[in-house]
């Protein structure tokens, strides 16, 4: 008898690396968790929109009962937002809960899922969880390229990931682009299109990808409230897709996968475009703060369309974790991307401004040293 427990595919698996909580540095370092600066998790840095918050409260009376299963009202607010019928929306807790949820509507064991070298790193473990064949087509220039993809689908190929924007590179496909891809990939085929920092993007780049799904019955549009609404801890997310794909994500689905609060919050904050805005101007303002800093600073970054920035600190493969432990020793918390294959990179989060100018000082210092 074997003594491991599970299949091998599921203890093959590299269990996810999330960005270091605030409180875990501060007692590992010495410090105070109130001087410690984090942009390593994507997070919105206004934290909560009090709209939601407030939503939250409100909600919070009623804890004793389940959740609305079905999320009538927030599936209202979407149909009407993206103007789909609510029957094509399915909710996740978070978005990452609808790429699990889509692995296992569409894929079995021994199909294939491609997506790109450099993508979100949740693909990966979709894929690997389910004991699929992972096809995982090389990038260029750091993001998609969706000619090499679209080469790469094969006879099992049942599952295709896209991040657009692509985290953790920043890399963005432009609309022509994108739609050009969709026509060519056979119909039996599903794209994910897993758009997490969209309402990021200035307005020329914003493209109707929720309209992209009433032409293509295979495309399933992911969106979360985890980034520019500012809802991470609240594990908020949804998919788009016409019912042939929804009637099926709808069964693998837990019940009660997104919370009364959260659904509640969500409302709230999708309906408040005060903060989703200045959301995405803080956000603008900063990029410009970083590029500077890292042209001045001469580091290779690679463009970026999300809330975070991809910056080369060094030529060694060594660069990534030397140059993010003294910034850690600084109390500046941000991600190392050697688990991506990018060991010469950090991705950094775009903060407050005063939080950008403190990881440009401890940058400056740590590349110093
Ligand atoms: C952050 C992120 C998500 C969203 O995660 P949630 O589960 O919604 O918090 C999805 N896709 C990408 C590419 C991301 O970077």
């Amino acid at each position: 008898m074997s003594n491991h427990y599970g299949p091998e595919y599921v203890r093959a698996i590299a269990p996810y690396q999330a960005g270091k909580p605030i409180a875990e540095v501060a007692r590992e370092f010495g410090l105070d968790e109130a001087s410690i600066v984090k942009l390593a998790s994507n997070e919105n840095p206004f934290g909560v929109p009090e709209s939601a918050r407030q939503a939250m409260l409100a909600a919070a009376a009623d804890l004793g009962r389940y959740p609305d299963a079905n999320g009538f009202d927030l599936k209202a607010a979407l149909a009407k937002r993206y103007d789909v019928p609510a029957d094509w929306i399915t909710l996740g807790n978070g978005s990452n809960d609808i790429l699990e949820i889509a692995a296992h509507a569409f894929v079995e064991k021994g199909q294939a899922v491609v997506y790109s070298q450099y993508s979100f790193a949740v693909y990966a473990l979709a894929t690997q969880g389910l004991g699929a064949r992972h096809i995982v087509v090389p990038a260029a220039d750091y993001g998609h390229d969706l000619a090499a993809m679209l080469a790469a689908v094969d006879a099992d190929t049942r599952l295709i990931f896209v991040a657009n924007p692509n985290n953790p590179t920043g890399t963005f496909i432009p609309a022509a682009e994108m739609e050009a891809f969709l026509q060519k990939v056979p119909a039996h085929v599903v794209v994910v299109l897993d758009e997490a920092y969209n309402e990021f993007l200035a307005a020329e780049n914003q493209f109707e990808s929720a309209q992209w799904v009433k032409k293509y019955p295979n495309l399933l549009v992911s969106r979360t409230f985890s980034k520019a609404y500012g809802l991470a801890g609240l594990r908020v997310g949804f998919g788009i897709a016409q019912p042939a794909l929804t009637d099926l994500l709808n069964r693998i689905r837990q019940p009660f996968n997104v919370n009364s609060m959260a659904q509640a919050a969500a409302i709230a904050a999708l309906n408040d475009k005060e903060f989703l805005s200045r959301s995405a101007a803080n956000n603008a303002a900063g990029y410009q703060q970083f590029v500077a800093a890292f042209e001045a600073l001469g580091l290779e970054y690679v463009p970026s369309f999300g809330n975070f920035v991809l910056v080369k600190v060094g030529a060694d493969a060594d660069a990534g974790a030397r140059v993010n432990l003294a910034l850690l020793q600084q109390g500046v918390i941000v991600r190392p991307v050697g688990n991506y294959g990018l060991p010469q990179w950090l991705r950094i989060s775009i903060g407050l401004p005063q939080e950008n100018a403190i990881l440009i000082a401890a940058l400056t210092k740590a590349l110093a040293a």
